[in-house]
């Protein structure tokens, strides 16, 4: 089994190349080239040239343009890589008869209401990257290709950035915190995106039926404003030393972005545990997780 994976030092590659490493011969790209291997989603037809060479049982593509604010503006190379290469990894799989593996967002979602999202509701980004990042689910569905496509939200790992680290860090220095308390989601951890990754690899070469869209979040939902709570306490019982004191709840009115946001990112998993016997933690567990091995507890 040889397995192409695009994007390997992002948070969810990085996982990745330790969750796919058993399943067979794996050959992880980033966006520079290598041996005249061309893992850059903005060139497509180098691209193009490197799956036809590689010939891959299974493409699994971690890459993304994720700069969500950055994406209002620089429209064409976030649909190039997030719609455009997409399209291609659709169509060279399906030439292949090769298992493509995506990765999508809630950002896909209006953000209206208070109910979890299902795969079948209806799609209507208010940003930029949602926009692209759709754009490039709808190509892989109708390329015909075997594939899974996993919408996922607000994911961290312990290496990189993320909203966890930044709020611990600002907390060193300041008294009051200003937090967005009127987004809703679960945090989820780019290891157990990898790892739900190769378990429902493995069956869907099995049963090919399985092959489809699903949503993919740890369990439970908070607001930013209760993720940072939750990250400072357990910071300061563990001997952290802090500054804060506050953290006072805004409105995403209150911090304005260039995207918008959606307020509602639920994601209902009924189906993905359904059609894989998985169980996915709460967002607690992995978040503590990457807590103790990011503070060394
Ligand atoms: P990261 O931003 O951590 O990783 C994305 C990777 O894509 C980076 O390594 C980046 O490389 C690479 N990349 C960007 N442009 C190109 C390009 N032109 N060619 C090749 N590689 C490129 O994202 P995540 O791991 O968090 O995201 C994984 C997937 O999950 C993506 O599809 C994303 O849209 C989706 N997702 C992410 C969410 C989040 O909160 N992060 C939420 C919901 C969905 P470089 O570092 O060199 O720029």
């Amino acid at each position: 089994m040889r397995i192409l994976l695009l994007g390997k030092n992002g948070q969810v590659g990085w996982e990745l190349q330790r969750s796919l490493a058993p399943l067979g011969e794996l050959i992880a790209l980033d966006r520079h080239s290598v041996d005249g291997l061309c893992g850059d989603l903005s060139d497509l037809e180098a691209l193009r040239a490197t799956i036809r060479q590689i010939k891959p049982d299974i493409i699994v593509n971690a890459a993304a343009y994720t700069a969500v604010d950055k994406a209002e503006s620089d429209v064409e190379l976030a649909d190039r890589v997030n719609g455009e290469a997409s399209r291609l990894l659709g169509e060279e799989a399906a030439l292949l008869g090769a298992l493509l593996v995506h990765y999508s967002t809630d950002y896909v979602f209006s953000g209206e209401g208070h109910r979890p999202w299902q795969e079948t509701d209806a799609v209507a980004p208010v940003n930029r990257y949602g926009a692209s990042k759709l754009a490039g689910e709808q190509a892989i569905t109708v390329s015909g290709c075997k594939h899974l496509i996993f919408r996922t939200s607000w994911v961290y790992g312990a290496r990189g950035n993320n909203f966890a680290k930044t709020m611990m860090r600002l907390a060193k220095d300041r008294e009051t915190l200003s937090v967005i308390a009127d987004q809703i989601g679960a945090p989820t951890g780019a290891d157990l995106i990898a790892d739900v990754t190769a378990l429902t690899i493995r069956q869907v070469l099995q049963r090919p039926e399985l092959s489809g869209l699903y949503h993919l979040a740890a369990a439970g939902e908070v607001s930013w404003h209760g993720y940072a709570s939750y990250v400072i306490e357990f910071a300061q019982t563990n001997g952290e030393q802090l500054a804060v004191t506050t953290i006072s709840a805004i409105d995403t009115t209150a911090y304005p972005t260039p995207a918008r946001r959606p307020l509602n990112s639920r994601l209902n998993t009924q189906k993905l545990r359904d059609n894989f016997s998985l169980h996915l933690p709460d967002w607690q567990s992995g978040v503590i997780r990457m807590l103790r091995e990011v503070l060394n507890k």
